[in-house]
């Protein structure tokens, strides 16, 4: 087992269950999940957090790129996965080998897998990606998709595309190119297992954009982007360290580098084990806070890489070793990944998926904890 010190994330599988068993209801039967978990499971532990996410009905499990499925695949040896993101010819052999489902758009791409499947005595399964209007992968070309469902080897078993999410009108307007396409297709005896375009947002806001299948992400992990309340989803990571020492400032005495606050009086701090290269926001200078016995500490002076500090002004009682929340739900004042976004300048998604590998994590559930 891996050694922990004192910063660390903590995962609530029971939580992440919760909020797979609240999506699914929300869908109803007919829509399967594929939850989103690229970018070490938006920081949360691909691996810690698969079996619970396999266990609440996960059809399937989609990363950004081979590395990632690869990850999966040694955990998980028979377990769908999917490829959202682009595979480099040279690798396609590697998805095949692995049985793993690629995202193609280019009839390049499907000889190319279509060949490898053919030497490896198997076939490759494909989703047809279609731009619709983000204009970052895929094709509106139904000739060239048609092309790619008639190459040998290739199972296509689904198409989709991605939401700008530029307003719901210019979404609807996406929905119609892409449906257009994938009827294009139908019409000429192709069929689809999975049909999809919606993301987290989507996914709950336009209950008509679900189609046969979502890929939500930041909705698995509890993040509320969406507006309308369709759902109840609870965040699942938290972000704690705990003092390492306290130190008693003069007035005037400046702290880290190049002292850029100084103690406007005679000042207790306190420093904490987390810095950017744990992917904390080194931005949250003179706007972050931690919590300490459920009071807010301000963060003071420049964040470092490894540490930061903090002003124990309204809390005088802490001592040494108490439990610090960096990153927490909400209650006993603790800063939620929402409020993070907001002081950090940037969206939910960055915040989370920003956490390095550093910390170890702690994955907690009524059966007891693990850490990875
Ligand atoms: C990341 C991603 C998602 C999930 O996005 P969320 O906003 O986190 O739900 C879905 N589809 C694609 C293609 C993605 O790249």
């Amino acid at each position: 087992m891996r050694t922990v010190t004192d910063t660390v994330i903590r995962v609530d599988l029971d939580r992440l269950g919760r909020n797979m068993d609240a999506i699914a209801a929300m869908c109803g039967p007919g829509v399967a999940v594929m939850p989103v978990i690229k970018a070490n499971g938006y920081g949360h532990g691909a691996i810690g957090i698969a079996p619970t996410l396999i266990a609440h009905g996960a059809s399937y499990l989609a990363v950004a790129r081979l590395e990632e499925a690869m990850e999966l695949r040694e955990a998980f040896p028979e377990y769908p996965l999917f490829i959202l993101g682009f595979t480099p010819d040279r690798l396609l052999e590697t998805v095949v080998a692995n049985n793993i489902t690629q995202t193609v758009w280019s009839l390049r791409q499907a000889k190319l897998l279509g060949a490898a499947a053919k030497r490896l005595n198997t076939r490759a399964r494909v989703h047809l990606k279609v731009d619709s209007g983000f204009h970052r992968l895929g094709t509106e070309d139904a000739d060239e998709l048609y092309a790619v469902c008639m190459t040998e080897n290739i199972d296509v078993e689904g198409i989709f595309s991605h939401l700008a999410l530029a307003s719901r009108e210019e979404d609807e307007r996406q929905l119609a190119r892409f449906m257009k396409v994938a009827g294009a297709l139908e019409a000429r005896g192709v069929t689809f297992r999975y049909k999809h375009i919606a993301d987290s947002i989507s996914a709950v806001d336009y209950p008509d954009f679900r189609l046969s299948m979502i890929r939500p992400g930041a909705l698995v992990f509890g993040m509320k982007s969406f507006v309308s309340d369709n759902i109840r989803v609870e965040q699942v990571i938290s972000f704690e360290s705990r003092i390492s020492q306290i130190h008693t400032l003069e007035k005037g005495e400046g702290v880290s580098y190049d002292y850029l606050w100084r103690a406007p009086e005679r000042t207790h701090i306190a420093t904490v084990p987390f810095g950017y290269a744990d992917g904390y926001p080194r931005n949250m200078r003179s706007k972050g806070y931690v919590t300490i016995r459920r009071v807010k500490c301000p963060i003071i002076g420049v964040i470092c890489m490894d540490q930061c500090m903090v002003d124990l002004t309204a809390v005088p009682e802490a001592q040494e070793g108490d439990p610090v929340a960096i990153y927490g739900d909400g209650s006993a004042n603790t800063m939620t990944i929402q409020e993070a976004s907001t002081l950090g300048g940037t969206n939910k998604n960055e915040i989370i998926s920003r956490l390095t590998g550093r910390p170890a994590r702690i994955y907690t559930s009524v059966d007891g904890e693990f850490v990875l």
